[in-house]
């Protein structure tokens, strides 16, 4: 009987195990492991560690893709001084993401560009890094692909695919109003995932101006009756960052020309 595979090719082997990296790095990792005179448990420790540091890195590189974030924005890069509105303490609890493993919502409501869709954005990347699938997309292009879908008799299966994630995060509602029934493709929309996965939802509008948004205060109550129920909210108020630069540097062009 031929044998399955060859134990003298390591490379063989390798493929076999699905371990591309040690196959691909193999003289680069025995190197190391005898420059640092590993013993063997510590150099199979070190080889898989490197297998699956690469795994988790490509996971994490696909995942920031299907989400199409539509920018990279990070909780590092948010200047908290500068919007002491946004509580640091409660951002650093929510990037933990206890309340996407417990299907919990999330609003962020303020006027425009106090940083809503950066704090979205960069707790959606957290999610994707510690393993929650996590779709982004816009309110505005998300009603349409419910609409249209529901146009086409595609209705179920656009559902599914905004029920899926793990994390769905719709950004800037309430811009525009919406038609009673593409309301009602919202409501089923955000049903669907009630208690089965997070909505991150970011808008202009508290929840007293829904009934607005949505041209209808009972559809408006029941959307929200099921956001509010397991519900994280974060009022941001203050100017906006795109305009304090403008400001600021407007400041510094003023003093540039006071001074000649
Ligand atoms: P919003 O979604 O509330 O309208 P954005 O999140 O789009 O506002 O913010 C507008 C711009 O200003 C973005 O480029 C964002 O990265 C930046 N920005 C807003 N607030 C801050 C902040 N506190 N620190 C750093 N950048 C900020
Ligand atoms: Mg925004």
């Amino acid at each position: 009987m031929t044998p399955a595979f060859d134990s003298s090719n390591l490379e063989d082997m390798l493929t076999r195990l699905r371990l591309s990296t040690i196959r691909d790095n193999l003289n680069v990792f025995l190197e190391e492991v005898a420059r640092q005179k590993m013993p063997l448990e510590q150099s199979l420790k070190y080889l898989c560690a490197q297998e699956l540091t690469r795994r988790n890195n490509r996971r994490i590189t696909m995942a920031m893709k299907i989400a199409h974030f539509p920018c990279v924005r990070t909780l590092e890069g948010f200047n908290f001084e500068a919007q002491p509105s946004v509580d640091k303490a409660q951002i650093q609890e929510l990037a933990a993401c206890r309340w996407i493993a417990n299907s919990d919502s999330l609003l962020f409501l303020g006027p425009p560009g106090v940083g809503k869709t950066h704090l979205a954005v960069a707790l959606g990347r957290q999610a994707v890094t510690l393993g929650y699938s996590t779709l982004f997309v816009s309110a505005v292009e998300l009603i349409a692909k419910l609409v249209q879908a529901q146009k086409r008799s595609k209705l179920e299966e656009e559902l599914s695919k905004y029920a899926k994630p793990k994390l769905l995060i719709i950004d800037e509602l309430g811009y525009l109003p919406l038609e009673r029934d593409a309301g009602h493709l919202f409501f089923q929309l955000v049903s669907r995932r009630y208690e089965r996965g997070s909505i991150l939802i970011t808008g202009n509008r508290g929840p007293g101006e829904w009934g607005d948004i949505f041209n209808d205060p009972v559809l408006a109550a029941a959307i929200l009756d099921r956001l509010l129920h397991h519900n994280y909210c974060v009022i941001i108020r203050g100017d906006s960052y795109r305009l304090k630069d403008r400001r600021s540097s407007d400041n510094i062009q003023k003093s540039e020309n006071d001074l000649t």
